[in-house]
């Protein structure tokens, strides 16, 4: 059979297994292979290597797009020396992601602008590139999600919000909720426990829960799961968007 023949029947059989990237790099990774007097086994290796980090490369950013993250920027774009007070390698240890492997939860706190959603969103975008499940999203729309799904037929224990390895609940008491969400909430934590991890940012002190979640019991219970296996990290500083302006347009940072 000539080459040509057996080229195109390659190409077919490469369709059929979808394996759409060997395809359209067979020739030139072959003729390179030829030219540099490559072994068959090295040869298969570039090919098959190709495909792999392509495919590897499209499940990422299928999963980051489906996630929920308001935006994406990693560790390296976070400025330690911004946040002098910050425990950096306390932080930097979070990466190792240890803690999905136990189901350990991490908890940001701190005012508005020192950082909390951009580390939780870098730990998700390093959690997504190690092959984890994750979602993000904000108290708001999870309380709503949990009411919708409570009141459906079919419960949401398939929902991403659910199943994820990975769950970030960003803003956790910036906007007030009722008994009843509050339940819902509590009752999507206590489901999570020991199974699988979840990140909370919040503006507000554990001091100041009671009030969000109306009953002490409920606070208590609450914050005895989430807490029992997790990280807490307390961001005492400036904020990063009003950098630079102190002084020069009359805006005091709040001090730590
Ligand atoms: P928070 O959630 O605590 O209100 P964000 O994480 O949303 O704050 O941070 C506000 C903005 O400032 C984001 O664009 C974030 O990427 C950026 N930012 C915050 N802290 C830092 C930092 N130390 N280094 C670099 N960028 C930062
Ligand atoms: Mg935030």
């Amino acid at each position: 059979m000539s080459d040509v023949l057996i080229l195109d029947r390659i190409q077919t059989s490469l369709m059929r297994l979808r394996l759409p990237r060997m395809g359209e790099i067979l020739e030139s990774v072959m003729q390179a292979a030829q030219a540099g007097g490559k072994s068959y086994l090295s040869f298969l290796d570039d090919l098959l290597e190709e495909e792999v980090s392509r495919r590897e490369q499209s499940r990422v950013e299928t999963s980051l797009k489906i996630s929920g993250l308001p935006f994406i920027k990693s560790i390296d774009e976070f400025d330690f020396a911004f946040q002098p007070k910050l425990d950096r390698q306390q932080v930097m240890s979070l990466f190792d992601l240890t803690f999905i492997g136990q189901k350990g939860n991490v908890v940001f706190l701190g005012p508005p602008g020192v950082g909390k959603t951009h580390l939780a969103v870098s730990l998700a975008l390093k959690a997504c590139q190690a092959g984890m499940s994750i979602y993000f999203t904000t108290m708001e729309a999870l309380i709503g999600k949990l009411k919708k799904d409570h009141y459906a037929e079919r419960k949401g224990r398939g929902r991403s919000y659910n199943k994820s390895a990975l769950v970030i609940v960003d803003e956790v008491g910036y906007t007030p909720i009722d008994r009843e969400e509050c339940n819902l909430f509590f009752r999507f934590i206590a489901n999570r426990y020991e199974k699988a991890s979840t990140i909370i940012t919040s503006n507000k002190a554990f001091s100041d829960w009671t009030e969000l979640f109306h009953d002490p019991v409920i606070v208590t219970a609450f914050l005895d799961r989430l807490l029992h296996h997790s990280v807490v990290v307390n961001i005492k500083g400036n904020s990063y968007r009003l950098r630079g302006k102190v002084g020069k347009e009359g805006v005091e940072m709040s001090p730590s």
